[in-house]
């Protein structure tokens, strides 16, 4: 009863709910130049929640200007890292305190568990904006071991404007934890564009980032669809350096509009096929099978690093799979508003019909279809697809290839380690692979062999702030999360003082 309780509540809290949908820029909210919006969609009902100004390249313009003022006033780049970490310190407080109608604000714009946004989301962000405010006064420029008669300071330096462009799995946490948070503490003006289709929380956290103290222009948020306001800052002569997580598609594109205009430097967070390597000698098979099954089914599956091809070696296959059945059962989709649920709606329409199409290609191409596969609780106007499994699939079947982004599992069966590890790495991904043995040393070399930025073995989507995430091949290069992301975000200057004189 208490949880029907706790779902009416977020449901009432949602019906109260009033919408920022302006752009966030020069320290106020402003409509589009153009006063054209585009419709932002419930996906767990399919009806429009707010009307979102949408950026074109005038309003692009506009916030490059805007940032590049506030930098060059220096009251942001030339503060001291100690004053710099306690705006962003008060950043995070700030987005702590609106936890619940930030949390609120994800759920409904993209359909994920109220559950994880409280959860995982909104804490994320808060921990990543703590996370780098903490680090940035602890960090030490170099001194160059040259010859005696000389000194050679190697020092960081900020960017100047970074762009930001980012998906709609995570998007408060992607935007603000992850990249905002190095970003801003190495001392950058920043503007994100946040997806189209989950700009709530990026718009609404902003105005607090004046309340923390952080000058007017050195934080802007441009909502607009990726071909006008992504592309008019991926090309703007004017950013230094551009930060994005998204599909590999986009990110070919935005590195060609680099090149197309100012060199500006890229770092590509991009997609994945991450293999989940489970071989007969797994510690727990029932460990494995819950890990497997949150590997692809948490956040709808629309997750980068997603374990959606289990490689699996033949005399555990049947127990294993029997095992992941069962946890499909219980994650079926439901009101993403109940704090009950686990699997909440798929992003937008479009979205789903990919994914189903991925479905159909799958039954196509000859893989067997065990569950799912089809629309659920269509009655609701929401776009959900429960757990799907298929069975049989070779690793050149289009399921094995290509990236879903869904709640879709490919399991391969495999003779041995070494053909596991064959299969694995015979992808253009390489984000993140997982393996579960009990044999430490086989543990030791899989991992070895695996082309992955991140290796989990006997567990998976373990983390920490403290761990760099990003993928080998065409999952992208640059790494966000740790110490590393901030050089993304710095010049490295060498100053050369001659003392021999
Ligand atoms: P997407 O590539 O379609 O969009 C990402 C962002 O790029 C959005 O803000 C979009 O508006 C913008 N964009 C689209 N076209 C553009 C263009 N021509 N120029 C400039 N910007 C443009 O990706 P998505 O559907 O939002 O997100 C899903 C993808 O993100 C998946 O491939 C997923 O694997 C990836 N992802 C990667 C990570 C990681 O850390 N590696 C994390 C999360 C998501």
């Amino acid at each position: 009863m208490a949880d029907v309780d706790s779902q009416q509540q977020w449901q009432a809290r949602a019906a109260a709910l009033s919408f920022a949908n302006q752009a966030f820029i020069d320290g106020e909210y402003v409509d589009a130049l153009s006063g054209e919006s585009f419709a932002c969609i419930n996906p767990a009902n399919g009806q429009v929640l707010t009307s979102i100004a949408s950026c074109a390249a005038a309003d692009v313009d506009r916030a490059v200007a805007a940032a590049r003022r506030a930098f060059e006033k220096g009251h942001w780049s030339r503060m001291s890292a100690k004053d710099r970490k306690v705006r962003l310190q008060k950043f995070a407080s700030l987005i702590e305190r609106h936890a619940d109608e930030l949390a609120l604000l994800e759920t409904l714009d993209m359909g994920k568990p109220i559950k994880y946004s409280l959860a995982a989301d909104i804490p994320g962000a808060v921990k990543g904006l703590n996370w780098y405010a903490e680090v940035i006064d602890k960090i030490y420029d170099d001194i160059a071991p040259t010859r005696a008669d000389a000194l050679a300071l190697v020092t960081r330096e900020p960017v100047g404007v970074v762009g930001l462009i980012v998906p709609w799995n995570f998007p408060l946490y992607l935007a603000y934890g992850w990249k905002a948070a190095p970003a801003l503490a190495a001392g950058n003006a920043v503007i994100v564009k946040p997806a189209e289709q989950s700009p709530l929380t990026a718009i609404r956290a902003a105005e607090l980032s004046l309340e923390a103290g952080i000058p007017e222009g050195i934080f802007n948020v441009v909502p607009g669809l990726g071909e006008a306001a992504g592309k008019a800052l991926a090309l703007h002569p004017d950013v230094d350096c551009i930060g994005f997580t998204g599909s590999t598609e986009v990110g070919k594109l935005i590195m060609q509009y680099a090149g197309q205009s100012n060199l500006k430097r890229v770092s590509l967070e991009c997609g994945g096929k991450s293999p989940n390597i489970v071989l007969a000698d797994c510690p727990d098979l029932e460990t494995a099978a819950k890990a497997v099954a949150f590997g692809i089914f948490f956040n709808q599956g629309e997750v980068c690093n997603a374990g959606s091809r289990l490689i699996v070696e033949e005399a555990v296959k049947d127990e294993l799979v029997e095992r992941i059945l069962a946890w499909s059962e219980k994650l079926q989709p439901a009101d993403p508003l109940d704090p009950a649920t686990e699997m909440g709606a798929m992003v937008d329409k479009n979205h789903m019909n990919r994914v189903l199409g991925f479905v159909d290609r799958g039954t196509s191409e000859g893989a067997a279809l065990l569950t799912g596969g089809n629309r659920v609780r269509e009655e609701t106007g929401g776009y959900f697809i429960p757990p799907t499994v298929f069975d049989g699939v070779r690793n050149d079947m289009t399921i094995a290839q290509e990236e879903i982004f869904g709640p879709v599992l490919a399991v391969i069966t495999c003779a041995d380690m070494d053909e596991a590890v064959r299969l694995a790495n015979d992808t253009v991904y390489g984000l993140a692979a997982e393996v579960w043995t009990r044999d430490i040393t086989k543990a030791h070399k899989v991992a070895r062999a695996l082309r992955a930025g991140f290796v989990y073995v006997n567990s998976f989507d373990q983390s920490d702030m403290s761990t760099p995430f990003g993928g080998y091949k065409q999952s992208g290069f640059g790494r966000d999360k740790s110490i590393h992301a901030i050089d993304k975000y710095c010049e490295l200057k060498t100053t050369w003082i001659e003392l021999s004189g």
